[in-house]
């Protein structure tokens, strides 16, 4: 990954608020969603965050601001997916990041900067979809930490499973429930086996988790049949957002052997709205490496430039927002803070392992990261571990009250940026979810 221009931190835009301080959306930033004004029968049509606005993708494309093959990368967002975009690969997407940089930026032309302010569209007068159309969903389980610690509560002799310091291990989920931020969802019912019970009951689910991870966007596909090597796996990457793959844990231990999660994980999976490009986050490539007394990866999962620059120092923050807290106007608690960087596996070689077999990815597919703990207890990234599989009530700050588990109005925000010294900050947003009670009945 090449630093260019568009990674300069000194680099300012003529829209005064992508240069605040703390701005998730910075000049250096451009990331893409779907979107249109909220509660409006306007298209969806895609868009570039810019400080607290939003750049309409589609309206540029109409306009003559753009030409070559920014022209068509921006022509690609105009619709109501990013899958078109996606598709065109890496060429198109660094054009047209180029291109709106050069709009963007302090120093454009006077009359550039007047036709693209007018259209911009106020952050906070929009909504948004899920990004592109999903035609599959894998979660992959790469936080060592995380598999150590739930692997604990589900099997304390042997807490991980021997395949996990081999392969990054993953299960299909469902594209069909993943779900924007701000989308509520039940309480889902399911069968569990009480601790103790000789049989399983059928309820609402009563152990109810977040967990903390990131996902990432399919660009061009592969043929079935012809796996990716390592060296082009990004290639296939278009970006990055924030995902929460809610987990009804009694469901799920109950269910999971010896196939793997099923309604513990399918009824809903939230992301965040904006995709961070793997161009912005060039600046944020750390090494990866094994620790050395531990099995080192086998060939096709092994290469300089993953060694090198395969993983990515992204800052998460788990924040807890209870009815508690809404009803006397208290700060949210924060449950949990760690970095992408201490997973066990990058992404390159989750892509790599997922089409090794063969399996061909499609563009727009979504492939989750896998809760992501970090080496501390404070770290970690669901409340399972936090709690102790439910035996340590956890204090919440601001509210008075305590949690095993997540209650019935509870919304979890997921928050994600990246900073360091010389580089400029950008930011993930949020992705946020509520639990709603349960259905009376289901029968
Ligand atoms: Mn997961």
């Amino acid at each position: 990954m090449n630093l260019d221009h568009t990674h300069d931190p000194l680099a300012r835009s003529w829209l005064a608020s992508a240069n605040a301080p703390g701005a998730d959306f910075p000049l250096q930033n451009l990331p893409y969603a779907v979107f249109r004004r909220a509660g409006s029968t306007e298209p969806w049509r895609g868009g570039v965050a810019l400080g607290d606005q939003v750049v309409d993708l589609a309206a540029l494309a109409a306009g003559t601001l753009l030409e070559g093959v920014a022209a068509q990368g921006a022509r690609a967002c105009a619709g109501d997916a990013l899958n078109d975009f996606l598709a065109l690969g890496r060429p198109a997407w660094r054009a047209l990041r180029h291109a709106l940089f050069a709009l963007l930026r302090q120093d454009a032309p006077a009359t550039a900067q007047a036709a693209v302010r007018a259209l911009l569209v106020p952050l906070a007068d929009v909504e948004y979809r899920v990004p592109t159309r999903i035609g599959d969903y894998t979660d992959f389980y790469t936080s060592i930490h995380h598999a150590r610690n739930v692997g604990r509560v589900i099997r304390p002799d042997n807490p991980l499973t021997p395949n996990f310091q081999w392969l990054p291990i993953a299960y299909h989920g469902r594209a069909s429930s993943v779900v924007v931020s701000g989308t509520p969802f039940r309480r889902p019912w399911g069968q569990a086996l009480p601790p103790g019970a000789p049989t399983p009951s059928f309820g609402p689910c009563k152990r109810l988790d977040y967990e903390l991870e990131m996902g990432f966007y399919v660009g061009p596909g592969n043929a079935q049949g012809e796996p990716v090597p390592l060296t082009q796996a990004e290639d296939h990457i278009f970006g990055m957002c924030l995902l929460n793959d809610w987990s009804a844990r009694d469901h799920q231990f109950w269910e999971m052997n010896p196939l793997g999660p099923f309604l513990g994980k399918n009824f809903c999976t939230s992301i965040s709205p904006w995709i961070v490009t793997m161009e912005a986050l060039a600046p944020y490539r750390v090494p990866f490496a094994h620790p050395a007394d531990e099995p080192q990866p086998l060939s096709y999962l092994d290469g300089a430039a993953n060694r090198a620059e395969g993983g990515i120092d992204v800052r998460l923050e788990v924040l807890l927002n209870t009815a508690q807290h809404r009803a006397r106007g208290a700060a949210p608690h924060r449950l949990s803070a760690t970095s992408f960087r201490h997973q066990y596996w990058t992404v390159a070689q989750m892509l790599t392992q997922h089409t090794v077999g063969g399996c061909n990815l499609q563009t727009g597919d979504l492939l989750g990261t896998g809760t992501i703990s970090g080496p501390t207890p404070e770290e970690a990234g669901a409340i399972v571990e936090l709690s102790a599989g439910g035996r340590q009530p956890i204090a919440i700050s601001g509210s008075g009250e305590t949690r095993t588990f997540l209650e019935d109005g509870d919304t979890v925000v997921l928050r994600g940026w990246c900073e360091a010294p010389g580089r400029a900050r950008i930011g993930f947003g949020e992705c946020r979810g509520e639990v709603l009670p349960a259905l009376a009945s289901v029968t």
